[in-house]
Formats: structure tokens, C-alpha cells, sequence
């Protein structure tokens, strides 16, 4: 349909049009303007000349995606995957690092000013230039590839193609662990001999959905889970013998895997100079780890549903957990448990929040969405007493195994939603001063933020200091509005770059009472 009216610049869908690329949109896009119609341009950087297709019009402004590059930018790089295009994961790849650092601390202020009202005095009073990664690339330990059928009816793993459920075969991620092309191909190869079925997400039939793979950093360890349309696997004994083959990094694995529960001692095993969690002795990448599987398990999810896995796990080889170490804490994780991705910025962005806590060895300290303990354990070693609360069973009995393996015994783990255990708790707390009002609260919800119930729980508890680590700045600035509104006065804000190449942004917010 043609777009037709003057607002419109008399443009319609195919037009072909010269833009100059002023701005970055949301989601990763470039911004411009033909005859003073604003266009967002798939995959054209900021600062480039490009003729560009009109794919949707709209009143005041259309979609378009670069038919050709006039004059690049001196922002646009050559990307790394050759799949970034089509893929839905790395949506700025093609923009120097640097550019893309500056465009997410600026989204966290846009996001403050527009979204949370806060002054730019405010702001500007406040925010800390956002930390980046010095060797983006392969920093991911966890990954999820869907495995499918290509047009040819090919048995491929790989991506989904932006916005669809396409798979595009790539088993060789540069977001990803190395080792996971290995992997994946092994999967692929038993699955090729044995005749096992991949999933058709259309008509619900076929076995094989994902493979989840993921990895300790620090230890080694890898768990490869299958999530599978039905209870078992044709030939489970050949996938494991399979994986079991595969030589990571050119060496000899060990032949069993070690129990669980020496995790602290393998960690110190495989990286002697980081078992005290030195973030750059990580990022530097100089450690010499021999990775290894050490777990093989099988995740039943027969629903028809975008969600990757099943609720029950089945371990067919090895623990059913990895573990990883930060900050000289080790973790147990097991396959449905959250853990944040980007472990040598999580360690940075861990530190940031225990600084922001400002603690003395006195405090009380609630951590809310704690997930596996990671905050919990982080701030317990500096806090008097820690209380941790997450909704997922499974995450919450690891928190109380991490605590006990690392000999912290002063946190304890509530299972539930941070809205009602908070608020349940603060209503039985008594008259007990020190249980009423904590010393700090750390939250750090999912991206849709934290419940307004759970603000206003807060709020009343009063803390003398509230840090908010958050994954999503609109969802973030609008519940600073309400903790502000509520008595609270931003005192330190920092953006820790988790997601290189994705439009993503972590960030870290420090806020104390008014009247303290
Ligand atoms: N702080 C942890 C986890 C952060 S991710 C870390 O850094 O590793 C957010 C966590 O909140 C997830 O573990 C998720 O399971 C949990 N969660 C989601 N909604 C919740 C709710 N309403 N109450 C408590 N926890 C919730």
C-alpha cells in the first residue's frame, strides 16, 4: 500500500532513499531523515550515508533497511559473524566498541531524564562513565541454540533470524564459548546417526528443541542439556559416548567427573591466580583452563510454548550441576537457575554494588531477586547479617549450598516473590527496630522491574540505602521515580557494559534516604 500523503514526503513501501544517519534507536537502528521524513534504518551505524529501501510508512515517520553504504561511517566496523545481519543477537556488531559504549551510557541518561524526571543536573550530577570490556567477544557462558530443519530439509542448530523462528545454522558464535561448535556438531553428528528427530515447532511434532550449553569460566566445567519434546532420547548411551569423545582445547579430558561438592578446590586447581576472583586476571585472558563436560542432562518440555526449557531436569551423565567462581566465591549452577552471562563484568558489576552498599561488617542487608546468592554472598562478607529472596525453588536451594560451601553463615534464602515476602515479613517483624528497617536493600529484578508492591514495601521499611542493579534502564528509571518520590535521592549511577554487541545495558544505581 502507498503511503501517499505530505507527511509522508509522498514515500511508499520500496522507495529508495539517500539518508544520513543522525541518531541510534532502541534497538540498535540508525536514525535519519529523507526530506525531513524521520526513517529507522536496519543496520546502518551513526554517521553513515546510505541509500536505504522504505519497508513501512507511518505518518510521521517510516522503517527502512541499508540497500547500500555511500560513505561509511567512521563508527562502522567490519563485523566479526558474518550472520550478524540476519541474527537477532548482536543488533550493533557493526559499530566500533567504543561508539557502542557511548551509546548505551547515553540511553541509561535518556532513559533517566525522559522516563524517570530527573533534572540533567541531576543526572549528570550523579552518572559515572559506564565500564566496559576490554576483549568483547566469546564472553558469554550461557547459550541456547534451537535445532531445526533448513529449506533444503536439512538438520541444522544455530539462531533464530531476527523476530522469526527461522534457524539460521551457525554453530560458531562469536558471543559464545569456543567450545561450543565442537559441541553442537557432536550433537548433530549423533543425531544424524541415530535418526533422531529435531523439533517442527508448527505442527508439534519431532524430538530435539535446544541445547543449552554452559560453562564455568573459572572451573571449567561444561553441562550440555538437550530439551527434548518427549521423556527420553532414542540411543542415550550414543550421545553421551559422543560428547564424551570430544577433545576440547586439543587435550585429554579426564575420564569421570568428579563428584559435586570440591567445587572450591577444582576452581583453585584450574586458575591459581584467579581463585581470589581477579576480574582482570580473567578478561586478560592468559589463564590456562582445560575445559571439560561434566554434565549431560535432558530437559522434557512437550508444550507448545516459546519458552526453551522444561520445568524437570534428567542428569544422563556427570553432576547436574557446573560451578563457577567470582570474587573468590564459588557457585553451584544448576541448569534452570539464572545466572548472569558475562562473568568478568558480573564480578565488575558485583563489586560496584557492594561499594555502593557502603557497608562496615554492622549492616543488615536484604537482597531481592538474588537468584543463586550471587549479591547475597558477595555482600554477606562484609555485612553483619544478609537475607536473599527468589521465586525459583531450584535457584534458592543453590544459594543455600553455595552459602554453605563457601562457609558463609550469615545469609539465609525465602523462596517467593520479593512482593509478598517482603511485605509478610516486614508486617510479622514485630517491633523489632533492626528487623523493620534494614540497612540496605539491594534489588535486581528482571527487565519488567520490580512490583509496585514491593516499592512501597521498601519504601516503608526505609533502609538507609538502596542499590539497584537492573538489566532494563526505562523499567529502572521509572521505579527510581517511585523510591524518590518516596524519600530517596540518587547518589551514584554506573552502566556496566554485560551485553557487548547487543543493544542491552546493565546498570547500577545507588540511592540514600533524604534524611539520613
Ligand atoms: N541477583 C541475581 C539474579 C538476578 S536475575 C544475580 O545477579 O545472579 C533476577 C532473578 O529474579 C531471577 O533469578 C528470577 O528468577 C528472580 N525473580 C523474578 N521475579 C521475581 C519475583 N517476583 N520475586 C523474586 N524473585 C524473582
Amino acid at each position: 500500500m502507498g503511503c501517499g500523503a505530505r507527511e509522508r514526503g509522498n514515500y511508499k513501501k520500496n522507495d529508495i532513499v539517500t539518508v544520513v544517519i543522525e541518531d541510534i534507536g532502541n534497538d540498535g537502528e540508525g536514525i535519519g531523515k529523507a526530506a525531513g521524513y524521520t526513517l529507522f534504518v536496519k543496520d546502518a551505524v551513526i554517521g553513515d550515508l546510505v541509500e536505504a529501501r522504505i519497508t513501512k510508512c507511518k505518518k510521521n515517520y517510516g522503517y527502512g533497511r541499508v540497500e547500500k553504504v555511500l560513505r561509511p561511517s567512521p563508527f562502522r566496523v567490519e563485523p566479526k559473524c558474518m550472520f550478524h545481519r540476519q541474527c537477532g543477537g548482536c543488533q550493533i556488531q557493526a559499530m566500533l566498541y567504543d561508539r557502542q559504549l557511548i551509546y548505551k551510557q547515553d540511553k541509561v541518561k535518556n532513559n533517566l531524564l525522559r522516563l524517570g524526571g530527573f533534572t540533567q543536573e541531576e543526572v549528570d550530577g550523579v552518572m559515572e562513565p559506564i565500564i566496559g570490556m576490554e576483549e568483547p567477544w566469546h564472553y558469554r557462558n550461557k547459550a541456547q541454540y534451537p535445532v531445526g530443519y533448513d529449506k533444503a530439509g536439512g538438520l541444522v542448530a544455530g539462531f533464530y533470524a531476527g523476530r522469526t523462528h527461522d534457524i539460521i545454522a551457525n554453530t560458531d558464535c562469536a558471543l559464545g564459548a569456543p567450545e561450543n561448535k565442537q559441541i553442537l556438531e557432536a550433537v548433530l553428528s549423533y543425531m544424524r546417526e541415530n535418526n533422531v528427530t529435531a523439533y517442527r515447532e508448527a505442527e508439534g511434532t519431532g524430538l530435539v528443541r535446544h541445547i543449552l550449553i554452559r560453562t564455568g569460566f573459572a572451573s571449567g566445567e561444561i553441562m550440555v542439556c538437550l530439551v527434548v519434546n518427549g521423556k527420553k532420547l532414542p540411543a542415550e548411551d550414543k550421545l553421551i559416548e559422543r560428547l564424551r569423545e570430544i577433545r576440547l582445547n586439543g587435550r585429554e579430558e579426564e575420564s569421570e567427573p568428579r563428584a559435586s561438592g570440591s567445587a572450591v578446590r577444582q576452581a583453585e586447581k584450574f586458575v591459581p591466580d584467579s581463585a581470589a576472583g581477579s576480574a582482570g586476571a580473567m578478561e586478560s585472558g592468559k589463564r590456562k583452563l582445560c575445559k571439560k563436560i561434566t554434565s549431560i542432562c535432558i530437559s522434557a518440555n512437550t508444550e507448545k510454548t516459546n519458552v526453551i526449557m522444561g520445568k524437570e531436569i534428567r542428569v544422563i551423565w556427570g553432576g547436574g550441576k557446573i560451578h563457577d567462581t567470582l570474587g573468590g566465591i564459588t557457585f553451584s549452577i544448576s541448569p534452570l537457575s539464572f545466572y548472569q552471562v558475562n562473568p568478568v563484568q558480573t564480578e565488575k558489576l558485583y563489586r560496584l554494588a557492594l561499594d555502593y552498599a557502603g557497608l562496615t561488617g554492622r549492616e543488615t542487608v536484604w537482597d531481592l531477586y538474588c537468584g543463586i546468592g550471587t549479591i547475597s554472598l558477595f555482600m554477606a562478607k562484609r555485612a553483619k547479617q544478609v537475607y536473599g529472596v527468589e521465586v525459583i525453588p531450584e535457584a534458592v536451594e543453590d544459594a543455600g549450598e553455595n552459602a554453605r560451601e563457601n562457609r558463609i553463615d550469615n545469609v539465609e534464602f525465602y523462596v517467593g516473590k520479593a512482593e509478598e515476602v517482603l511485605p509478610a515479613f516486614y508486617k510479622g517483624a514485630g517491633t523489632e527496630e533492626q528487623m523493620l528497617r534494614p540497612d540496605v536493600i539491594v534489588v535486581d529484578p528482571p527487565r519488567k522491574g520490580c512490583d509496585e508492591k514491593c516499592l512501597e514495601t521498601m519504601i516503608a521499611m526505609g533502609p538507609g540505602r538502596i542499590v539497584y542493579v537492573s538489566c532494563d534502564s526505562a523499567t529502572l528509571a521509572r521505579d527510581l521515580r517511585t523510591l524518590c518520590d518516596g524519600g530517596y535521592v540518587l547518589k551514584r549511577v554506573r552502566a556496566v557494559d554485560q551485553f557487548c554487541h547487543s543493544v542491552h545495558v546493565e546498570t547500577v544505581v545507588g540511592l540514600q534516604r533524604k534524611d539520613t
